[in-house]
C-alpha cells in the first residue's frame, strides 16, 4: 500500500511504499579489517607533509594529534579570494570566497564514529562547534555547512574516516527553504516545529530510534529515503555552536549508537550526516532548531524524483525505525 506523506517542517511530499522486495544498493564498499596505519594514506600520522598545513590540532597526552583540521586540498572556495558581487543581465555572480576545510577525525585509519572511543567522538563533536564559532569572526560568511561523505556513493573517496565544513557568502537554498518553514509554522502555532515534532514523536514512539537525556534518534516521518534518520536536540536552540558540554556527550552517544545500528541493518553503507543550524548572523532563533540529518546511500534517485522533488521511500519509517531499535 503507498502513501503520499508531507514533512512537517518542510512540507516536503514523499510517497512512501511498503515494499518487501527492496534490497539496498549492493556496492557496500568498505572493507573490514582495514589496518590501524596505512603508509599510502595522506591522513595517516607521519604524512602531515601530503597535506596541506594545519589550521587546528587537538593533542593527546603524549603530544600526537588526535584530530587535524587542514583545508580541502583543492578547494571550492578560498577565504583569502576576496568577496565580489556582480550580475550581468540577469545572471548574478560571487566571487569563490569561502573556505573549505576537512577535519580528520581519528589518526586510526580503520576506525569510524562508531568504533570510536567516546571521548574521541566527544572532540569531534567539540571541534565541529569551535570551527563554526570561530569562522563567524569572518563577517563576509553567511552559512557554515559540516558533513560527513563516508563511502563513494556519498562522495567520499579517502576511506580514513573525516568530515568537512564549506563556509559560504550566501545562504543554501535548503537551509533558508527550512528556516523560512519554520518560521510560518511559528506564526501559526507559536511553537517551534522541531520541539512539536520530539514532543510528538516521544509520544507516539513507533519512530523513535534511539533517545537519551539530551537528543532523539527518530526515521522522520515523511523520510526521504530508506533509513534515513535524524538527531534533534531536546533543548531548544537554533545555533549548533552553542552546543554545552551535556549536549556534546549526549550527541556523540546517540550518533556513535545511531550509526552502529545503521551499520549493522545495512552491512556498512556509504552515507552522509549533515548538521542543519541557523545561519552565522542569525542571532537567537525561536523558531528555528539545529539537528543532524543521516542518510544511507543506497538508493539511486529516478527521474521523477529528480523532476518532481518528490522522493518514493520503498520502505516504511515506523518498520526501519523498529528494526534499528532491535539491533
Ligand atoms: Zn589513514
Ligand atoms: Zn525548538
Amino acid at each position: 500500500m503507498s502513501e503520499l506523506r508531507k514533512d512537517p517542517v518542510i512540507n516536503r511530499w514523499v510517497i512512501t511504499l511498503d515494499d518487501k522486495t527492496f534490497t539496498p544498493h549492493p556496492d557496500s564498499e568498505f572493507i573490514h579489517g582495514l589496518s590501524e596505519h596505512e603508509p599510502a594514506c595522506p591522513f595517516c600520522p607521519g604524512n602531515e607533509d601530503k597535506t596541506p598545513h594545519t589550521i587546528t590540532e587537538k593533542k593527546d597526552t603524549s603530544g600526537a594529534w588526535s584530530i587535524r583540521v587542514i583545508p580541502n586540498n583543492n578547494p571550492y572556495l578560498k577565504v583569502e579570494t576576496p568577496l565580489q558581487r556582480k550580475s550581468i543581465g540577469i545572471f548574478d555572480y560571487v566571487t569563490g570566497m569561502g573556505a573549505n576545510e576537512v577535519i580528520i577525525e581519528t589518526p586510526k585509519h580503520n576506525l569510524d564514529i562508531d568504533t570510536m572511543p567516546l571521548n574521541a567522538v566527544a572532540d569531534v563533536i567539540k571541534t565541529y562547534a569551535d570551527r563554526i564559532n570561530d569562522l563567524k569572526n569572518d563577517t563576509r560568511l553567511e552559512y557554515v555547512l559540516i558533513f560527513k561523505n563516508r563511502g563513494k556513493r556519498a562522495g567520499g573517496h579517502i576511506e580514513h574516516a573525516h568530515s568537512q565544513l564549506m563556509a559560504l557568502p550566501v545562504i543554501p537554498k535548503k537551509v533558508q527553504e527550512e528556516v523560512d518553514s519554520a518560521e510560518a509554522y511559528f506564526k501559526l502555532k507559536k511553537h517551534c516545529v522541531y520541539c512539536d515534532l520530539v514532543a510528538n514523536e516521544i509520544q507516539m514512539k513507533d519512530r523513535v530510534v534511539v533517545e537519551n537525556a539530551s537528543f532523539l534518534c527518530v526515521t522522520p516521518f515523511a523520510s526521504r529515503l530508506p533509513f534515513e534518520m535524524w538527531i534533534i536536540p531536546k533543548r531548544h536552540d537554533s545555533h549548533f555552536g552553542n552546543i554545552n558540554n551535556d549536549e556534546i556527550q549526549g550527541l556523540s552517544e546517540i550518533l556513535k549508537d545511531s550509526l552502529r545500528r545503521m551499520n549493522k541493518a545495512l552491512s556498512f553503507p556509504a552515507y552522509n550526516y549533515i548538521i542543519h543550524t541557523s545561519p552565522q548572523k542569525a542571532g537567537s532563533l525561536e523558531h528555528y532548531h539545529w539537528h543532524v540529518e543521516i542518510v544511507p546511500r543506497i538508493k539511486s534517485l529516478a527521474g521523477f524524483e529528480w523532476g518532481s522533488g518528490f522522493y518514493i521511500n520503498p520502505t516504511l519509517p515506523e518498520e526501519t525505525a523498529g528494526y534499528l531499535r532491535s539491533l
